[in-house]
């Protein structure tokens, strides 16, 4: 385990714990962000305050992460123009004049 490397939690995340709530529950949804991080049980919906060191030390995985979230994007650029050689019909081009 990364020990050192802080978790970017963000509100909508839904991150699994190793512990289960007492209800049977392991899925939580980050619901307030701060020095306590808010989650809410998926299961049952009670909702708990935990200090983010806490939080990341039951983290497992995550379940789930809002697209917004999610900077690492692939930014697919596809060269255009440069080499498109798509009209190679008669397009001479004799001196003008
Ligand atoms: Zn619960």
């Amino acid at each position: 385990m990364v020990k050192s490397e802080p978790i970017p939690f963000a509100v909508g995340d839904v991150v699994r714990l190793k512990k289960p709530h007492p209800c049977g529950g392991l899925d939580w949804s980050v619901v307030r962000l701060g020095a306590d991080i808010g989650v809410k049980c998926q299961t049952c919906g009670r909702r708990v305050l935990l200090p983010r060191r806490d939080l990341e030390r039951r983290l497992r995985l995550f379940v789930a992460r809002p697209p917004e979230s999610d900077d690492r994007l692939a930014s697919v650029d596809p060269p255009s123009g440069a080499g498109a050689d798509g009209e190679s019909g008669p397009r001479m081009n004799p001196n003008p004049p």
